[in-house]
């Protein structure tokens, strides 16, 4: 397995499992979150694009996203593999990786969910905001990324299950346990030698 997907709901743990996931794979991370803040904090025509969309936990136009990861997944170091953090995140944006990995001559290999209660999610993302001082990691805009998680993004489960690539991750327990099991999923992929 070399093209992975992570999902789950803000919270869930996707940036540190997709960083755990790519270096056990020796491919990058490609993280649309990250992605956008990197433009932020450079001030790029992207980045000042972006930042009221992520600042109101709204999801970036699908064109502007697509247009960055189009570019992302071009670059040589994604050849061989990549795990995506946070892409696709709407119907239209698995369509159109679809669209760029099939020109690429390579399709995605996993769709992992990482799931884990509500409750849960809103408290660690409260801890992290004391850490992190996310601009986005407020209760008003921890709820609105919520919703718009359950509204535009927990549809492509659905999408993914019926091409037979979805599998899922109990991402309650602490990081080690979450790590080994997600790591269980990624080496039972893997084609027998
Ligand atoms: P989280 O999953 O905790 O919300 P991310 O860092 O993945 O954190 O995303 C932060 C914000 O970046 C999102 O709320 C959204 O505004 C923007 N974003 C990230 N990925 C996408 C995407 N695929 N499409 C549109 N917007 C995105």
């Amino acid at each position: 397995m070399t093209t992975v997907l992570l999902m789950g709901p803000p919270g869930a743990g996707k940036g540190t499992h997709a960083g755990h996931l790519a270096g056990h794979l020796g491919v990058p991370v490609i993280s649309t979150g990250d992605l956008f803040r990197r433009n932020i904090a450079e001030q790029t025509e992207l980045g000042r694009t972006a930042q009221a969309y992520l600042d109101a936990g709204e999801y970036v136009p699908d064109e502007v996203t697509n247009d960055m990861v189009r570019d992302r997944l071009a670059a040589p170091d994604a050849r061989p593999g990549f795990v995506l953090d946070g892409y696709p995140r709407t119907l239209h944006q698995a369509k159109v990786l679809d669209e760029i990995l099939g020109a690429q001559g390579r399709s995605l290999d996993a769709a992992l969910v990482l799931r884990v209660e509500v409750d849960a999610l809103v408290a660690r993302l409260l801890r992290r905001a004391e850490i992190e001082h996310r601009s986005d990691d407020t209760e008003d805009v921890i709820r609105r990324r919520f919703e718009v998680y359950h509204d535009q993004t927990a549809p492509l489960v659905d999408f993914y299950a019926e091409r037979g690539i979805h599998y899922e991750v109990d991402a309650s327990p602490d990081v080690d346990t979450v790590r080994a099991s997600v790591w269980q999923v990624a080496v039972e992929l893997k084609p027998a030698a």
